[in-house]
């Protein structure tokens, strides 16, 4: 049996498994599909301290794994299927394998959002991608329009990444003004190759008789005109939703999905616990997701070292 499993492995995750490791509960830490997580597939973070120069994401994602398994902790790259928490010890399957645990840390992070407008889904992989650092460098988009939709930090990041690629860089944005932190926006919007486009929704994605995305159709939400503008590719950066679907019903989620915790970091099933991006709205940092992964950790241990008093 296992006394710690860790699901997901993104800073929340491995930081878990970082305390958990030294705490000597050897934790099993289970990747999930997209190991190390978004931030995987991020270009280079700036805000993580401890890197002046800033620091590739996929290297953070795998500094951190490397310096949980020094310690003690093991990697497996299974898939969770589902998790009955209705009684402990809790059993999870993993990969059509049952893996029995005395506590879990729940910390599956989130995924891109999508717009939801025709052509989005059946123009993926054809033009429309929600990942700039992956895709970005593709010869379809060189030297083209490309437009990433979005306003926040990841529309910036994005629309920035791009302009080494494309031609132009357009940024449709549903208000006036960018979400994003003020020297992201100051930065983005400073750059001679990005065009922001202001109170405009993107209401459908063309071609689908090409198969491929030829250009957008922009809506002014103000009034209410509408145009095409020509791409070759479309770039959505609109946000995230956390990745809990596995634990609906089993314990307690906001109307959004995000977990609620009960009890510091404890969810309303004592043994399981949360940290990260899939209980937290607010924040979305990679640097506060470590921080809940280090207290989710700390209360797993104090947790078991109770019960074996
Ligand atoms: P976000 O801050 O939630 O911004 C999402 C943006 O998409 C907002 O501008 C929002 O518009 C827009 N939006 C949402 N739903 C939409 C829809 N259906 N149609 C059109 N537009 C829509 O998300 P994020 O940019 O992914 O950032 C998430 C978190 O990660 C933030 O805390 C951010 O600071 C952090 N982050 C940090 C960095 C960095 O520091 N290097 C990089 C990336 C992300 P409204 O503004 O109108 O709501």
């Amino acid at each position: 049996m296992e006394k710690v499993v860790i699901i997901g492995s993104g800073p929340a995750g491995w930081t878990a498994a970082l305390y958990t490791a030294r705490a000597q509960l050897a934790p099993l830490v289970l990747t999930g599909k997209q190991p190390g997580g978004l931030l995987t597939t991020t270009s280079i973070v700036e805000n993580f301290p401890g890197f002046p120069e800033g620091v590739d994401g996929y290297e953070l994602m795998t500094r951190m794994q490397k310096q949980a398994e020094r310690f003690g902790a093991r990697t497996s790259f299974g898939v969770v299927e589902s998790v009955d928490f209705s009684s402990r010890p809790f059993t999870l399957i993993v990969d059509g394998e049952k893996v029995v645990a005395e506590t879990v840390i729940i910390a599956t992070g989130a995924s891109h959002k999508h717009l939801g407008v025709p052509g989005e889904h059946e123009l993926e992989t054809k033009g429309v991608t929600y990942c700039a650092t992956c895709d970005g460098a593709l010869p379809a988009f060189r030297n083209q329009p490309l437009v990433v939709v979005g306003g926040g930090d990841s529309a910036c990041e994005e629309a920035m990444y791009l302009t080494r690629f494309g031609s132009v860089v357009h940024l449709v944005h549903r208000r006036d003004s960018l979400r994003a932190s003020k020297i992201m926006a100051e930065r983005t919007l400073a750059h001679p190759k990005i065009k922001p486009i202001w109170d405009s929704a993107v209401t459908e994605v063309l071609d689908l008789k090409a198969d491929n995305v030829t250009a957008v159709k922009l809506k002014n939400l103000k009034t209410g005109a509408e145009s095409i503008l020509p791409v070759a590719g479309v770039f959505i950066a609109i946000g995230h939703v956390p990745n809990t679907d596995l634990f609906k019903g089993k314990i307690t989620l906001d109307e959004n999905g995000f977990v609620v915790p009960q009890n510091g970091t404890m969810t309303d099933i004592p043994g399981v616990f949360v940290a990260g991006d899939c209980a937290d709205h607010i924040y979305r940092q990679a640097i506060t997701a470590a921080g809940a992964g280090c207290a989710a950790a700390i209360d797993a241990e104090r947790f078991l070292a109770a019960e074996n008093q």
